[in-house]
């Protein structure tokens, strides 16, 4: 019925070429009694035409099944006024059909999310040219062997079943080349009126990514704030220790000690303050935009200092040192490289057992001065190594005393670092560990010349 013009390969008389829209339908002589006038036509309870003058104008519906359906309707109760016969309504009806299946696959076409149409037996049966584009063709193929490339359907990711019984899915799923999509399945019958999933697939691996690059800032942001807590807790500790052996009514003290005590809370007070200052200046520090205010210092001078300080905080443990003599000077920033050597030498005393020795020795190599901090504690892993100068790596040893944030080594290594020097650490586990930093020697040291 619908093959004789279509067979020529003419339009159907009186009908417009088909556009992509839905063209008129012209009716009868009979039925052009209302020239001027335009009439809704309600069927189904909807306005799905419009009756203007001779022509008869199909609403643009979103589904060709649905549009067909009232148009079939409307072939039957304007049959009186329609123009011509049967044959002419089909060929009419063929167009609307033709406008929006050509509708439909130019917005399918268009779309930038894939479509994949999947049928009750998990065989893909059409998808859309973006999906093809991501996916490649696998129409006619079982979902799970094309788009995962799995032997067997996934059961425990796959909603297939869950759509088929009507429910809406909406899920993201990583495929095995790290691309993340979210996708939407919802229930479709088929034009064989086969219950399907329609799915969309929208890549999402960028969204993702922004994701979980926020949630890791999220996390170092608190890490630094419960983190710079230890920092701050070990000068303020070290006062504390000074000050209460300074308050033991039964201990006397000569006036050149209590100087020296004194002396110390005011050094680690300015410490606490260098510290709060390193933090602030850390990220400018690896940015490369801020430099240490470096100026020729004795390092025999800083270690003796610094350990002399430490004595006080960590009283059972044995404190040595093994210092070169004339070691040349290094250009540096005192308070940092005296952070660096505190950092190390509580780093000592955490995780070794009290009574044990920790060796601070300092040697002229060529151009350099080495300086090694060695303790006798419970060492490091072989893997772990080059791991614990990451900012706020914590290793799996324990600590002999409360604290430890995992930023203090970050921060030597920053220094160091930023001082043209280098660090590293030797252990072996249960043995004890060795922190080396190297300092370049200062040039004026070296010739005799001013910094
Ligand atoms: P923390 O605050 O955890 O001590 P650090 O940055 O100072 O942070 O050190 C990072 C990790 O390196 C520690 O958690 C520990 O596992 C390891 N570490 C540092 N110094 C020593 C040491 N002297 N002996 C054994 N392990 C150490």
């Amino acid at each position: 019925m619908l093959s004789d013009s279509r067979a020529r390969g003419q339009a159907p008389v009186g009908m417009p070429p088909c556009s992509g829209r839905i063209p008129a339908f012209p009716i009868s002589e009979r039925g052009s009694h209302l020239p001027g006038l335009s009439w809704p036509v309600v069927a189904a309870l909807t306005v799905c035409a419009v009756l203007s003058g001779d022509t008869i104008q199909a609403l643009d519906f979103h589904g060709a099944t649905f549009s067909l359906m009232l148009l079939a309707l409307l072939g039957t109760t304007l049959g009186p006024f329609a123009g011509g016969n049967e044959s002419e309504w089909a060929r009419y009806l063929e167009r609307v059909l033709r406008a929006e299946r050509d509708r439909l696959v130019g917005m399918l076409n268009a779309m930038e999310e894939g479509v994949a149409l999947i049928g009750l037996d998990r065989k893909i049966r059409f998808m859309n040219p973006s999906m093809v584009k991501q996916f490649t063709d696998g129409t006619g193929l079982y979902c799970y062997q094309h788009l995962h490339h799995f032997d067997e359907p996934c059961s425990d990711i796959c909603k297939l079943p869950r759509v088929l019984q009507g429910a809406t899915e909406r899920w993201e799923y990583t495929f095995a080349d790290g691309q993340t999509y979210e996708v939407i399945g919802a229930p479709f019958a088929d034009a064989d009126q086969g219950p399907c999933m329609l799915a969309t697939f929208r890549n999402v691996t960028q969204r993702k990514q922004l994701e979980l690059e926020l949630i890791k800032l999220d996390r170092l942001k608190s890490d630094l704030l419960s983190n710079v807590s230890h920092e701050l807790r070990s000068p303020l500790t070290s006062v504390k220790g000074i000050i209460s052996s300074l308050l033991q009514e039964d201990i006397h003290w000569d006036d050149e000690t209590r100087k020296m005590l004194l002396i110390g809370i005011s050094e680690e007070t300015d410490r606490l303050a260098s510290l709060v200052t390193n933090l602030l200046n850390m990220s400018k520090l690896e940015a490369g935009v801020w430099r240490p205010e470096k100026d020729r210092c004795n390092l025999s001078e800083m270690i003796a200092e610094t350990i002399e300080r430490q004595k006080w905080v960590y009283k059972n443990h044995v404190f040595e040192t093994e210092l070169e003599a004339d070691l040349p000077e290094v250009a540096a920033d005192s308070n940092q490289i005296k952070q660096v050597l505190v950092n190390l030498l509580e780093n000592a005393a955490a995780y070794s057992d009290e009574g044990t020795k920790i060796v601070v020795r300092a040697r002229r190599t060529d151009g350099e001065v080495e300086v090694s901090v060695s303790d006798l504690g419970v060492g490091i892993a072989p893997e772990e190594l080059e791991k614990v100068f990451n900012k706020f790596y914590r290793g799996a040893q324990k600590r002999r005393r409360p604290g430890g944030t995992g930023l203090g080594l970050a921060i030597c290594q920053s220094i160091i670092t930023a001082h043209g020097g280098r660090i590293w650490a030797e252990s072996e586990l249960g043995h004890g560990s060795t922190f080396y930093f190297i300092l370049p020697a200062s040039q004026a040291s070296e010739t005799g010349t001013e910094v």
